[in-house]
């Protein structure tokens, strides 16, 4: 909307064998023109990236889910970093999901200060960032949803450059919404937007704030997307159960 293109994407997360993976590709790849106004960026676990990246259409991009703080290469084990993802065909990123944010993996969650350095870590590469931020229900519930969103965005406006922000789109993704099948009505998940593209403006800028794309996450489906893209500050989705499956072309079939 206002000029901006729809930036569609999709999460894997860690889902796919390389059988399943192939399947998938024939499929989007056999799924029919992209309208031109859409962007869209899947989000491959790692050892599938190279693979997916050479048989894919090449109208579709390729994201990491997560990249390594440091550029360099050396004693990181089992880091990957943003050269690594830039070699085997990626241009985007997917930065700060939930569920590295909690830990959900496994690990220790990711602070919004560690997430904001793999954003510079990231731009200065040269590879585009969807940046995710959400709430929790306890948050919504308690009326903080901005103040929450608000202190996930703050480091990463402290640590890129304006300029930087042409390669970052915000991925706004309330926590209960995401795997849950709840998804944010259009109209929850607009006011939300819009209130993130106010605070954008007045941190960055009106310029920044009218180009950046800011896309919505939590159960977004095909059956759902059209209302959530009619949305004037919703530019796209973040899409993670349903990018699995074959309906995932449906969503920017319906922007045809
Ligand atoms: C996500 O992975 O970012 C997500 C929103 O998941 P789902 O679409 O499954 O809720």
């Amino acid at each position: 909307p206002a000029g901006r293109n729809y930036l569609i994407g999709g999460n894997w997360k860690c889902n796919q064998t390389t059988e399943s993976a192939l399947e998938l590709v024939s499929v989007l790849n056999a799924a029919g023109p992209i309208p031109t106004n859409c962007e869209v960026v899947v989000g491959i676990p790692y050892p599938y990236l190279a693979l997916v990246a050479s048989k894919l259409r090449s109208d579709i991009q390729i994201a990491s889910q997560d990249c390594a703080h440091s550029a360099k290469m050396g004693a990181f084990t089992g880091e990957v970093n943003v050269n690594q993802l830039k070699d085997v065909g990626c241009t985007w990123v997917i930065l700060g999901h939930s569920e590295r944010r909690s830990g959900f993996g496994g690990d220790s969650g990711e602070s919004s200060n560690l997430i904001a350095g793999k954003c510079v870590t990231a731009v200065a590469a040269g590879l585009k960032v969807m940046l995710c931020v959400g709430e929790t229900l306890e948050e919504r519930e308690s009326g903080d949803t901005i103040k929450v969103v608000k202190s996930q965005l703050d480091p990463a406006i402290k640590a890129l450059q304006p300029a930087d922000w042409e390669n970052v789109a915000i991925a706004y993704e309330p926590v209960w919404a995401i795997g849950t099948g709840k998804t944010a009505t259009p109209e929850m998940a607009q006011e939300t937007h819009a209130e993130i593209r106010a605070y954008v403006a007045s941190a960055l800028g009106r310029d920044v704030a009218s180009k950046i794309r800011i896309q919505y996450g939590g159960s977004m489906k095909a059956a759902n997307a059209k209302a959530l893209l009619a949305q004037p500050d919703i530019d796209g989705g973040l899409i993670g159960g349903a990018s699995l499956k074959p309906e995932f072309a449906d969503v920017w079939r319906g922007m045809l």
